[in-house]
C-alpha cells in the first residue's frame, strides 16, 4: 500500500511503498540516487547495483518521471544527513521500481521558488509551475484560509449560499463582464461585480446571516494587484449595527491568523480605528500603514476605516457614491443630505491590513424612500432606477430588516500572509497583469457560427485585431 514519503521518518527497517514525480537524479560511482516527490514532501531513494533490475532502470529516470519506488526505509549515515528536509535522516534503499509515466523536460526549473522565471512561461505551463513547494504551500494556505472561515461562521449560525454568476449589472463602481443571451437576442447578462444586491435580497429573504465564498468580476484596466476575477469572503448579517460587523470579522480574523499563520504577529489588538477624515488629515491616504516595523515579514497591522463620506466627486466631478449606493448615511448627518450632501458621513467602513485595503463594508439602507433618494441624488433617473433597481426597491417595501456586511478579500489576505508580492501567486490558475491566460490562450477568437447564434456581428476594426 502506497504510503506518503513524510510518513517514513516512523518506519526504519520497515518495507515500504511510494509514488511520487523524480525531482533529480544524481548518480554517485555505482550508486544511483533520486529525490522522490509527492505531495507531502521529499525523500532520498538509493538504487545500488545489488537491486539486480531497478538498478539499470533507475540510470535511465529522468525529472518529473513518475515512479513507483519499493524499498527499506533506512538512516542515512552520519554525515550524509539532511536536516533542510523532514526525511534528512532517512533514505530509502530500493528493491523495485516501476516507471508509470514519463515527462519531456520541464521548460523551467521547478525546485526553486520560481520568482526569477518569466511569469508568462510560468503561466503558459502553470500545471508544472504549481508542482514548485512554494506554490503548493500557498494553495494549501489558501484552503486552510477558507476552511477556518467556513467553520467560523458555520458555528455562528451563518449559512453559506451561492447566488448568481449570471446576473444583473451591479453599480461597484468598475465596467460589468457581459454574456450575451442566446435566447433573447440582444440582451446580456452581468457577471456579478459582487453578490451585493442578492445578499441584502437574503436579508429580506430572512436568512439573517449569510456568507459565501464568492467570486467577483470586475473588467478593470490591469493593475499590479488585480485580476479580473477574485474571491471575496462576502458575508451579510441582519438586526445589527455597525459595532456588530465590525467586531466579527475583527474576531474572525484574530482567530484565523492564529490558527493559520501563528509565525504572525498582530500590530495591535483591538484592531486601531480611525475615522477618513483623521486618516486623510494624518497620513494622506484611506489606507494609513500602522507597522511598527516595516521591514519585519511577520507583522500585521490591521486597522478599521471608519465615518467615510458617503459621496464623492468622480474624475468628470461628477457625485458618485464613495462605497455604493446601497450604503446607510448617518442618520445624525441626514438632515444635510440636501444642503451638503458631501458633509454627510455614511455608516460605511474598511478593514485594512499593512497598507491594503483588505476589504469594504457597510449598513445598509432598508427602505425605498431613502434608497430612491440616494439613487436620484447620484444622478439616475426615475426611469433608470425603476429599470436597473425596481426589484431592490419593491423589496424593501416587503419588511426589510436593518442589515449591514462586509467583505475582505481573499487573495489579498493569502497574499499578505505568505509575504508574496502580487495576487497571482495566490490563485491557481490567475490571469497575467494583463487580463490573459497564456495556457488556455483566452480570450480567444470563438467560431462565427457561435457569433451568429447570439446575433452578434464584430465591428471591423475588433475583427481585424
Ligand atoms: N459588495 C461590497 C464590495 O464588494 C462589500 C460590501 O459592501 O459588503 O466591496
Amino acid at each position: 500500500m502506497r504510503i506518503l514519503t513524510k510518513e517514513i521518518v516512523m518506519l526504519e527497517g520497515e518495507a515500504v511503498e511510494l509514488m511520487g514525480w523524480v525531482a533529480g537524479r544524481r548518480d554517485h560511482g555505482k550508486l544511483v540516487f533520486i529525490d522522490l516527490r509527492d505531495r507531502g514532501g521529499v525523500v532520498q531513494v538509493v538504487f545500488l547495483p545489488s537491486a539486480k533490475e531497478a538498478y539499470p532502470e533507475a540510470q535511465k529516470l529522468r525529472a518529473e518521471w513518475v515512479v513507483r519506488v519499493r524499498g527499506t526505509v533506512a538512516k542515512r549515515p552520519e554525515n550524509m544527513r539532511n536536516s533542510a528536509i523532514v526525511t534528512g535522516d532517512f533514505e530509502i534503499q530500493a528493491s523495485d521500481l516501476l516507471v508509470l509515466n514519463q515527462a519531456e523536460t520541464p521548460p523551467f526549473p521547478l525546485d526553486t521558488d520560481g520568482h526569477d522565471i518569466d511569469e508568462e512561461t510560468r503561466l503558459k505551463y502553470r500545471y508544472l509551475d504549481l508542482r514548485r513547494s512554494r506554490l503548493q504551500k500557498n494553495l494549501k494556505l489558501r484552503h486552510q484560509v477558507i476552511h477556518f472561515m467556513r467553520n467560523f461562521l458555520s458555528d455562528r449560525s451563518f449559512v453559506e449560499v451561492e447566488t448568481p454568476v449570471l446576473g444583473k449589472s451591479t453599480p461597484e463602481g468598475a465596467r460589468d463582464y457581459l454574456v450575451p443571451s442566446r435566447v433573447y437576442p440582444g440582451k446580456f447578462y452581468a457577471l456579478p461585480q459582487s453578490p451585493q444586491q442578492y445578499k441584502q435580497l437574503l436579508m429580506v429573504a430572512g436568512l439573517e446571516r449569510y456568507f459565501q465564498i464568492a467570486r467577483c468580476f470586475r473588467d478593470e484596466d490591469s493593475r499590479g494587484d488585480r485580476q479580473p476575477e477574485f474571491t471575496q469572503l462576502d458575508l451579510e448579517m441582519s438586526f445589527v449595527v455597525q459595532e456588530d460587523v465590525l467586531s466579527l470579522t475583527e474576531e474572525l480574523l484574530i482567530k484565523l491568523v492564529g490558527a493559520v499563520a501563528p509565525e504572525k504577529h498582530i500590530t495591535a489588538i483591538p484592531f486601531p480605528r480611525m475615522s477618513w477624515k483623521e486618516a486623510m488629515e494624518k497620513h494622506k491616504t484611506d489606507k494609513p500603514d500602522l507597522r511598527k516595523d516595516k521591514n519585519d515579514p511577520n507583522e500585521l497591522s490591521f486597522m478599521w476605516i471608519i465615518d467615510f463620506p458617503l459621496f464623492e466627486k468622480d474624475k468628470e466631478g461628477k457625485m458618485t457614491a464613495a462605497h455604493h449606493p446601497f450604503s446607510r448615511p448617518n442618520p445624525e448627518d441626514e438632515h444635510m443630505l440636501d444642503t451638503d450632501p458631501y458633509a454627510v458621513r455614511s455608516w460605511c467602513y474598511d478593514i485594512v491590513l499593512n497598507q491594503y485595503e483588505l476589504g469594504s463594508g457597510s449598513i445598509r439602507i432598508n427602505n425605498s424612500e431613502m434608497q430612491k433618494k440616494i439613487f436620484r441624488m447620484l444622478g439616475l433617473s426615475d426611469k433608470k432606477i425603476d429599470a436597473d433597481f425596481g426589484h431592490m426597491l419593491q423589496a424593501f417595501e416587503f419588511g426589510a430588516p436593518p442589515h449591514g456586511g462586509i467583505a475582505p478579500g481573499i487573495d489579498r489576505l493569502i497574499m499578505i500572509l505568505s509575504n508574496e508580492p502580487n495576487i497571482r501567486e495566490t490563485i491557481a490558475f490567475p490571469k497575467t497583469g494583463d487580463g490573459r491566460d497564456p495556457m488556455m490562450d483566452a480570450p480567444s477568437v470563438v467560431d462565427p457560427s457561435q457569433l451568429k447564434e447570439l446575433g452578434i456581428v464584430l465591428a471591423k476594426k475588433t475583427k481585424d485585431r
